[in-house]
């Protein structure tokens, strides 16, 4: 028999999607493609107290964004439907009332403040809260207006996940927990076991805030008499600093503002997807295809995987110089400086030279000198070491120089390169020197291209204007 895969992402609609969130679908996604299954996106909106309004639709936008398709999903009908678990509410009504029929499911008689009760008569005897040390004799009947609870069968468990391996568990850890609440909704530790088997869910990839569960679901897998998918329980993410999880205060933003934040999508599957993942070879940089065909369940490790901006930033510029000049002009459209014209030939020349240089596409919005004449700003040489050194003297001097001889040098590119090194043995100037004051005085921004393609770009006229105009704002 062959087995399909069929993974799921079941994000709850509870605002907005995280890193950990995304890497969760992500690799759900990655199996089902490497094995020609399916990925399903399911909504599980049962908490109505935590729900935002507006999330679905900004998670389905995300994925959409990631190029991370599913193939049944609420605004995608498949056979499993619907999607979105407020739908299924009947569903979950006739598993459990298999449950209540095979005695595996009862109504729980008792109040908050009984509960409150038992909770504290166990502090004060030091044993652990269990709810089955209370179950009652004769539960009445559930009527719907009562939690339903589960009947546990407490006993040891061992399981294998696929990332965290072999794991045991003692009797203790199970309990009879909540199936469905006086609300009518089922609780998370329910529904999710009932669309999981209805949508023939495979494989479970979650986070780790799960795992201590797993035995509770375990012990209602059985109860129902469905087979349980594979398990694999994703490492934490951790902050850059600290050895603690990435939190909203460490930055981690929504997927979305990195988008705006002028990473490209690629490079956001590749940089998620290697949080926790590698193909155990050096390879950092990934395509989506090779994540597909590389991705390995078991390469994913156990312990807290870093987030690191600095890696995020690199990896952009990686993907960034891979995209093809075309490409890359139609994804800047609205990372241009507000100083840039309409003219799409000297536009993507200006791209051809930051390309190389790129992090994010929002650094595009430095290059503003290329379209504009940028005011002088020798506060910019006081915070560079070399240029630090000069006084203004030799300023004034050095840029005189470079002055004539761009002058009567042509500008192309390989000219120009010729006329800085005679400039640099001439002046006997250290390159740092030169060729920073130089780039200072065209552009006053602290980065640009190569230089000698920069002056090239900007034409004699530009050129000569901007180095007078440096020389003349020399105290
Ligand atoms: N709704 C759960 C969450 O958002 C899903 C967990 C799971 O994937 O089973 O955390």
């Amino acid at each position: 028999m062959t087995s399909t895969t069929r993974t799921r992402f079941a994000p709850s609609p509870t605002g907005f999607l995280h890193v950990g969130g995304v890497r969760t679908a992500l690799f759900a996604w990655l199996l089902a493609r490497q094995n020609d299954g399916q990925f399903i996106l399911r909504l599980e909106d049962t908490d109505k107290n935590r729900e935002v309004e507006g999330s679905a639709d900004h998670l389905m936008l995300c994925l959409k964004t990631l190029g991370i398709d599913y193939d049944e999903g609420p605004d995608k009908p498949g056979d499993h439907g619907p999607y979105i678990q407020s739908q299924r509410l009947d569903i979950y009504k006739e598993w459990a009332q298999k449950l209540i029929d095979s005695g595996r499911a009862y109504a729980d008689p008792y109040s908050r403040e009984e509960l409150d009760d038992f909770r504290a008569q166990a502090k004060q005897a030091k044993r652990a809260f269990l709810y089955r040390h209370h179950r009652p004799a004769n539960p009445p009947a559930w009527d719907g207006t009562t939690p339903l609870r589960f009947k546990s069968d407490p006993k040891d468990y061992s399981w294998h996940d696929e990332v965290m391996g072999d794991l045991q568990t003692g009797p203790e850890v199970i309990d009879d927990f909540i199936l469905i609440k006086s609300d009518g909704y089922p609780t998370y530790n329910f529904a999710h076991i009932v669309d999981d088997a209805e949508m023939e869910i495979s494989h479970v990839i979650r986070g780790q805030e799960f795992i201590s569960s797993q035995p509770n679901y375990l012990n209602l897998y059985e109860a129902l008499g469905v087979k349980p998918p594979v398990f694999a329980t994703m490492p934490h993410i951790m902050a850059e600093t600290g050895g603690k999880k990435l939190g909203k205060r460490d930055g981690a933003k929504d997927v979305l503002d990195y988008v705006r934040d002028g990473f490209l999508p690629e490079t956001l599957v590749n940089f998620i997807a290697s949080l926790g993942w590698n193909d155990g070879t050096e390879q950092e940089v990934f395509t989506v295809e090779e994540l597909i065909s590389k991705f390995r369940l078991d390469h994913v490790q156990r312990s807290g995987a870093r987030f690191d901006n600095k890696r995020l930033e690199w990896m952009n510029g990686q993907h960034i110089r891979e995209l093809s000049l075309d490409d890359l002009y139609q994804r800047v459209a609205d990372f241009w400086p507000a100083s840039a014209d309409d003219n799409d030939v000297y536009k993507k020349n200006v791209l051809e030279l930051m390309q190389a240089r790129l992090k994010t596409l929002k650094d595009l919005q430095s290059a503003g000198y290329f379209f504009v004449d940028p005011e002088p700003d020798w506060s910019l040489a006081d915070s560079s070491k070399p240029l630090r050194k000069l006084d203004n003297e030799t300023r004034r001097n050095l840029l005189a120089e470079v002055r004539d001889a761009l002058d009567a040098c042509s500008l192309d590119p390989d000219s120009i390169q010729q006329c800085l090194n005679d400039l640099l043995v001439k002046t006997d100037s250290k390159p740092a020197q030169l060729f920073g004051l130089i780039r200072l005085s065209l552009t006053w921004s602290p980065f640009s291209p190569d230089l000698n393609l920069t002056i090239a770009l900007l034409g004699k006229n530009a050129v000569m204007k901007r180095l007078q105009t440096a020389i003349d704002s020399i105290e």
